[in-house]
């Protein structure tokens, strides 16, 4: 029986790790992996007490200060869902196990949103790619399409235009991202902008070749020969784990308080899957650390 079990490793569950372990509680971090969207980030320039720093070296950084202390940590585990009993939590993972504690903090973040068109599932990894900053590199001197209209999509022009040949955004709506990063890439000889535009379908035999595209207004179908598509229309909370067991918004966050505490005695949330509004790392973390506070306050009573 644990006092404590967080699910996530990426800043929310790592901060709130360390903020368990400080307090002595006997902890239990169990994720499918360790950094969790930091990972897909090639550089961050506003996380305080870096004036920049690579996404991998800030994960290695929180992981050393996590495993500095004696915590259980289960990774490459992913919890599919969660139950509750007389005051009792129930996690129970994909490897077949079942964890008890008398806390849990949710700390499970976000997920690329797909587009869901055929081509997509059977190609992914094979030229269909959700981060232009992890992957773009692979794409060297290639056309690839960007799908998307927001801020993260014209992030992902921003990149690929200096590393392919040739860069199409598609998008469903009009541009809906910030207009600094619209002049910033509008200008540029090798970009193509198809807005007001459906994705159909993604071709290819073993890799991408190209996707068909539907104009929303003359219909018209057209095929683009690319070698790479980035779907880049947005992020979902990790957050059906908990599905039925704790109170969601209409966007599948998790609905916390202030106190990061959710509609369920001893059921804590912290970080992206929450309702927290900015979704940033330093954001992540700070919840993270109040989330392990406030549940150790909880125990506090408890004991
Ligand atoms: C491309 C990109 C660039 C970004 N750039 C910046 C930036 O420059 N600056 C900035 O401040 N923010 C940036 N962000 C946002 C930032 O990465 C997130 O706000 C932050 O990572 C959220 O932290 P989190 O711990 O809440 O969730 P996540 O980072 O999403 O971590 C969630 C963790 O939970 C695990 N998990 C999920 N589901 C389960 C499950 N069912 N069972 C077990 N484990 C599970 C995951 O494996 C992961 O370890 C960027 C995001 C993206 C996608």
């Amino acid at each position: 029986m644990y006092e404590l079990i967080i699910i996530g490793g990426g800043p929310a569950g790592m901060t709130a790790a360390v903020y368990a372990a400080r307090k002595k509680l006997k902890a239990l971090l169990i994720s499918k992996d360790i950094g969790g969207q930091v990972n897909w980030t090639m550089g961050i320039e506003n996380y305080m007490g870096y004036q920049f720093i690579e996404g991998a070296e800030l994960i290695r950084k929180f992981e050393e200060q996590v495993k500095q202390f004696p915590l259980d940590i289960k990774l490459g585990e992913s919890v599919p869902s969660l139950s509750q009993k007389d005051g009792i939590f129930e996690v129970r993972t994909d490897k077949g196990e079942a964890y008890q504690s008398k806390a849990v903090i949710i700390a499970s973040g976000k997920r690329p949103r797909q587009l869901n068109v055929p081509g997509e599932e059977r190609l992914k990894g094979r030229g269909v790619a959700y981060c232009a900053s992890c992957d773009g590199p692979l794409f060297s001197d290639m056309k690839v399409a960007v799908i998307g209209g927001g801020n993260s999509a014209l992030e992902a022009v921003d990149d690929m235009l200096k590393i392919a040949e040739h860069v199409y955004l598609v998008s469903l709506t009009p541009i809906t991202g910030d207009s600094i990063l619209i002049d910033k890439v509008k200008a540029a000889s090798n970009l193509t902008m198809l807005l007001e535009h459906e994705v159909m379908e993604i071709t290819g035999d073993k890799f991408v070749d190209g996707i068909k595209i539907k104009g929303l207004n003359d219909k018209a179908e057209r095929t683009l020969q690319v070698s790479g598509v980035f779907v880049e229309i947005g992020l979902i909370p990790n957050s059906t784990l908990a599905e039925g067991v704790v109170a969601r918004n209409q966007y599948s966050e998790i609905v916390v308080n202030c106190d990061n505490e959710t509609n369920v005695p001893g059921l804590f949330a912290a970080g992206d899957v929450t309702t927290v509004p900015e979704k940033q790392i330093v954001v992540a973390a700070g919840e993270g650390a109040k989330a392990a506070l406030r549940a150790n306050h909880y125990l506090q009573r408890l004991r």
